[in-house]
């Protein structure tokens, strides 16, 4: 039975030929994943992402695809020095079909502390690529290129088109990256069917989609005073203890008793969960000299609650508007104000979707092993092509390991990367429909 899929391609021998072209290239992936990792894409600021999405675009020119580069003007960042520039590849098959489209960020976050090796020197070693996004994700991004590469060269008469895009942004947000290229229909029907993101999330696993997130600030306000005659002012920062208090005691015990159906890793983030990001309160802490004697008339913290399938947006920030109301019911002089900051509704992609199934087909033949189904804790440029491109054929699969994106020594392992380059290369042959 799984073999059908196959044997409609051109037979099995075509199918072990497509792998046989991608197992070739294993010195080619790693060499990819390197000189992608030499140029320092660093957000924030954001640079030298022209220098990345040129290095892209003229290897796939040469290998027939028509080239976008769209510069996101006026996003978050985007400016002359840092402009935020996006690179789009498709190849048009040689008939009409779906449209398979592999997109990676190329952006990676700062080096920081504690490494061994040349962050960007892009170091082979021991089957292993080296440098601050090799596992997240220019491994990925190499891995989509070689599988994308080994597919034309076996099946140059393929239906539909393929696209690859390399894309600014993600890691803060995505909104001069996908979010602005779906805006102008990049990630949307009829020019593309399936996305597959190869995020590093272990090369048998299926990223279906990811939790919510609601981003809010709260202040609580109180009356200024001489800090000797505390009684004489209202301490905005004591009602925010009072706030603080109430999520320990009764807000954060509700969340974690609350478990989803959705297969989130890790498995502590299969529960709602509040994290408080920040809290100020009174004078900054950057003053000259002694503090000030005042009391404090304002309190600031931003929470980041992260929010499950069962749980509504609406529901999410009622209970914590409720709170916050009983505190003013119960607590003298208690104010507050509640700003929403950002906001991304859970999103998870059915098992039964074609992407899902042609990527879950390719693990099977691969790796031999059934397919582990999971859910991201945190969002990742999913969002934009579910929310804006409205798109929900698309999911994360890619080579790496999670747990070592922005940590110090990042690395992907190169069979890694020829592994899930083999299962993107047959999920492209099972969707094209060969
Ligand atoms: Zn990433």
């Amino acid at each position: 039975m799984k073999r059908d899929a196959a044997v409609a391609g051109g037979g099995e021998a075509a199918m072990d030929g497509l792998m046989e072209a991608v197992a070739g290239k294993r010195d080619e992936v790693a060499e990819l994943a390197a000189d992608l990792i030499r140029i320092p894409t660093v957000n924030p600021p954001g640079e030298n992402y022209r220098d990345c999405a040129e290095f892209l675009g003229e290897r796939l020119g040469k290998r027939g695809f028509e080239l976008s580069y769209v510069r996101a003007e006026g996003t978050p960042g985007d400016s002359d020095r840092y402009p935020r520039w996006n690179v789009v590849a498709r190849r048009e098959g040689a008939r009409p079909g779906p449209c398979v489209h592999f997109n990676s960020h190329i952006d990676v976050v700062e080096a920081g502390a504690g490494w061994t090796v040349d962050p960007f020197g892009g170091v082979i070693r021991d089957g292993k690529v080296y440098g601050r996004g090799a596992c997240d994700m220019k491994g990925g991004l190499a891995a989509s290129v070689i599988a994308v590469e080994a597919f034309i060269e076996r099946f140059p008469d393929f239906p539909g088109a393929i696209e690859i895009s390399g894309t600014a942004d993600e890691e803060s947000g995505g909104y001069g990256g996908v979010a602005y290229l779906a805006r102008q229909g990049f990630f949307s029907k009829p020019r593309v069917d399936h996305v597959i993101i190869p995020e590093p999330l272990n090369k048998d696993c299926i990223c279906l989609g990811h939790r919510g997130v609601w981003w809010a600030k709260i202040e609580t306000r109180g009356r200024i005073a001489h800090g000797s005659m505390p009684f004489l002012g209202d301490c905005a920062v004591r009602h925010m203890g009072a706030v603080l208090n109430a999520f320990e005691c009764e807000l954060i015990p509700a969340l974690a008793a609350r478990r989803t159906a959705m297969p989130v890793i890790p498995p502590g983030a299969r529960s709602s969960t509040l994290n408080i990001n920040s809290i100020h309160g009174g004078q900054g802490e950057d003053f000259d000299g002694l503090p000030a004697p005042c009391v404090p008339d304002s309190a600031r913290m931003v929470i980041d609650r992260r929010f499950l399938m069962e749980e509504s947006l609406d529901g999410v920030k009622a209970e914590v508007r409720g709170v916050l109301d009983r505190l003013a019911e119960t607590r003298k002089d208690f104010r507050y104000e509640i700003e929403d900051l950002f906001e991304v509704l859970p999103t998870m992609t059915e098992r039964d979707a074609p992407v899902v199934q042609a990527v879950a087909e390719g693990i099977r033949e691969v790796m031999r092993r059934e397919p582990t189904y999971v859910v991201s804790p945190g969002t990742y440029d999913q969002k934009h092509v579910d929310r804006i491109g409205k798109l929900k054929n698309c999911i994360a699969y890619g080579p790496g390991i999670l747990d070592l994106a922005h940590q110090p020594d990042e690395y992907v392992g190169i069979d890694d990367m020829v592994d899930s380059a083999k299962v993107m290369a047959r999920a492209l042959h099972g969707l094209l429909g060969l």
